[in-house]
């Protein structure tokens, strides 16, 4: 009996296709296959099998099973689910899922090795090779062995007595080490430890918020519990998420000293031959510890037993664009499919995290203390309304007095501003105007080092004009307010002995750069770090006893959901940064509002107290935790084409209790890129099933070619 495949593609299509299996082929479930889809062929993914022969009308066949790991069950489990969860497409979550494959595999690598023959003429370099030729070598390593060109390497062989072996290149996974010493945990941390490694015991679906002030040493806590993972079971994997590359170098340093292996990497930076073989690695179970970024989330984990979601509250976990995803949620997701243990790991958790611990829904491990002898910074306001600085100036005077203390001390000050760039605006003196992209409704930030003025939206980027579009006025351009570029010209101007460095996206543009400079200011090479929030979290710097906030209200002003909620957590880290071990730190808010209640908490160091209002607030609005928000967005090149789509949708929102929808409104950024955007937001209570509200909604609609429509589930950006 003949039978029908159903291939999901990794496109956006609706569901998967059915196709013919050829005779013998044999496919099973999981299996990759190569599929036509009109006059392409197609990587994808065998999701069902059924008899028959297709009805009336023939089916193509798959064209064949590729040489490929099947996707585990419970890989496609959490595929589909995924989908269903930000009401999109399937094929888009299994194209994160299937991105490793996308590359070739690392070539066979040549190698020689002697083969007993004499050579017909013998010489001392040809004696050196032979005598230097100890089983498989490269052949340029053979030519250095034996100190002679490589045309004494090339005669051999031509002559036989060496001859190449390909081989494939060795496996870049060790296996952990789980022996290793390691130190002495603390009381808390030890409590911590207990409670994680109880429930990785348990081996069934569980999470744990690890609520730790920064310092307290959680790292060594989720260290025990993913030593206890690997040891129970030989076949388990750990994944270990991170907000961002840069701080991947020394969560790996932390898994390597603790287990004598490198973990594998898995984020935008690792080269595609290295992913293709460490996503086979995580098939195979031969990766039993993963790093990296939220993407990594999609792996096909053969055996994958506990989830560690570092920084837990960081918005870095939202992806805003293709497949969006809440990557924290995702984890949860994923380890119930797995039946794993998942530790949300912060020192300011998100409210959402907070809000299921303080249900009891999640394991609430606190650590309220920093390790040894180290303390929390003091926490100090700098009223700019009291304390202005001078004019053209972004540092105040209290502020800049305590740098020069700390400068006379030997010690590390750190400036933060969460900004790139020179300065946000730059304005035309004589006619009013506003430096804009072109396409895009922002304004452009001008970068000195670069000496372009940049869209921080879309990435565009010009030379900065010598007259003014507008009205031609020459010289007349003004740069209104402060970047990192702009802070750190001050400094340097301040205290011109001073060795300063900027830490931000645009200067330290990779992993390997974020490297060097924070182990230059391990090293005491820098006195003086200006940074945006790429250096706020995770790093841990001995001499750095200041932090300065620059704007420390910055985060206030968009006024959207959770901005006081991230303005503390942002600020509760940077300010973590000061005073990591014996001596004490100090920061420096500088605020326009001392009294806001989130300025009051970062300076009493009351986070519950933030917590409590800020849930307060939230419960009395029904937003989450305590709701539900989805945000729809439409856009397109033509505003009439978007102005009739956006009424029609709006004309088919269903009628549901328990649901508003607002909109369609044109938000902040009304046209990008070209497109013109509108949006929607939907409200809905907890009980409602919102994604079969938004499905039911999407479903009424045709959307037209030039309109695209984009659901976000739990949005972050109201932008
Ligand atoms: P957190 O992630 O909570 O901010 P870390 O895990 O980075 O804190 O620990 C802070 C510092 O304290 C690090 O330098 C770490 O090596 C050190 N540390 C933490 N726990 C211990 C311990 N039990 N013994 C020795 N050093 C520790």
């Amino acid at each position: 009996m003949p039978r029908i495949v159903s291939v999901l593609l990794p496109m956006p299509l609706p569901e998967a296709f059915d196709y013919a299996e050829p005779e013998g082929m044999d496919l099973a479930l999981g299996d990759i296959v190569a599929a036509p889809l009109g006059p392409r062929m197609l990587r994808g993914v065998v999701t069902g099998l059924r008899d028959g022969a297709g009805g009336n009308r023939p089916l193509k066949p798959v064209a064949e099973r590729l040489d490929e790991p099947p996707l585990p069950p419970r890989t496609l489990e959490f595929v589909e689910w995924a989908a269903r969860y930000a009401v999109d497409a399937p094929g888009q979550p299994l194209a994160m899922a299937l991105r490793g494959l996308r590359a070739s595999r690392p070539k066979p690598e040549r190698r020689v090795r002697a083969t007993g023959a004499v050579p017909g003429r013998m010489t001392p370099a040809r004696s050196r090779v032979l005598e230097a030729a100890q089983g498989l070598m490269a052949p340029a390593d053979l030519a250095r062995a034996a100190a002679v060109s490589s045309g004494v390497v090339k005669g051999l062989l031509d002559e036989g007595a060496l001859e190449v072996v390909m081989v494939e290149p060795a496996s870049p996974f060790t296996p952990p080490d789980l022996s290793r010493p390691r130190p002495a945990l603390n009381p808390s941390q030890a409590a911590a430890a207990e409670a994680l490694k109880s429930m990785v015991d348990d081996d069934r679906f569980g999470v744990a918020l690890l609520d730790g002030v920064t310092g307290s040493g959680k790292t060594e806590v989720y260290l025990e519990a993913a030593a206890r993972a690997l040891s129970r079971d030989p076949d388990a994997q750990v994944l270990v998420l991170l907000p961002e590359i840069a701080l991947t170098q020394a969560v790996i340093d932390r898994f390597e000293r603790r287990f004598g292996a490198a973990p594998a990497e898995w984020h935008s930076g690792v080269a595609p031959p290295r992913r293709r073989v460490t996503w086979e690695a995580v098939a195979s179970g031969e990766a039993r510890i993963v790093v990296g970024a939220r993407s990594a989330l999609f792996l096909p984990y053969k055996a994958l037993k506990l989830i560690i979601v570092d920084e837990e509250h960081d918005s870095s976990y939202k992806q805003e664009d293709g497949f969006i995803y809440q990557a924290r949620d995702l984890a949860v997701a994923r380890a119930k499919i797995e039946g794993a243990t998942v530790v949300l790991a912060s020192a300011t958790p998100s409210l959402e995290s907070l809000w299921n611990a303080e249900a009891g829904r999640y394991r609430w491990l606190r650590l309220s203390d920093r390790h040894g002898a180290a303390e929390l910074p003091e926490v100090e306001l700098v009223d700019l309304r009291e304390h202005p600085p001078q004019a053209g100036e972004w540092l105040s005077p209290r502020l800049t007095a305590a740098m020069a203390e700390t400068l006379a001390r030997g010690d590390q000050s750190l400036l933060f501003l969460n900004r790139r760039g020179y300065a946000p605006l730059v304005l035309c003196r004589a006619c009013g105007e506003r430096l804009k992209a072109p396409d895009t409704d922002s304004w452009l930030v001008e970068h000195r080092y670069s000496g372009r003025l940049v869209c921080h939206l879309t990435g565009f980027s010009m030379p900065k004009p010598d007259r003014c579009p507008h009205c031609g006025a020459k010289e007349s351009f003004v740069s209104i307010g402060p970047g990192v570029e702009r802070v750190e010209e001050e400094a340097r101007r301040k205290f011109p002995e001073a060795r300063l460095a900027v830490f931000s996206s645009d200067t330290v543009p990779d992993a390997g750069s974020a490297r060097a400079l924070i182990e230059a200011m391990e090293a005491g090479e820098i006195d003086i770090l200006v940074a945006t929030q790429a250096a706020a979290k995770g790093h841990n710097f001995p001499n750095l006893t200041l932090v300065g906030v620059v704007d420390a209200d910055l985060g206030l002003r968009g006024g959207d959901l959770r901005a006081a909620e991230r303005t503390y957590q942002l600020l509760a880290q940077v300010s973590g940064r000061a005073g990591r071990h014996e001596r004490p730190g100090k920061a420096l808010l500088q605020t326009w509002m001392p009294d806001h209640p989130v300025m009051q908490a970062l300076q009493a160091g009351d986070r519950d107290g933030f917590v409590a209002i800020e849930m307060a607030e939230r419960e009395a609005a029904g937003l989450p935790p305590f709701g539900r928000l989805a945000a729809v967005i439409a856009s397109g090149p033509d505003p009439t084409a978007l102005e009739r789509f956006v009424t029609d949708l709006a004309a088919a929102a269903p009628n549901a209790a328990g649901v508003d929808v607002f909109g369609p409104a044109d938000p902040p950024f009304s046209l990008v890129r070209g497109l013109r955007r509108k949006r929607f937001l939907i409200r809905a209570d907890r009980t409602v099933d919102l994604q079969a509200y938004l499905g039911a909604w999407k479903a009424r609609v045709r959307v037209p070619s030039s309109v695209r429509m984009t659901i976000d589930v739990d949005p972050y950006s109201f932008l």
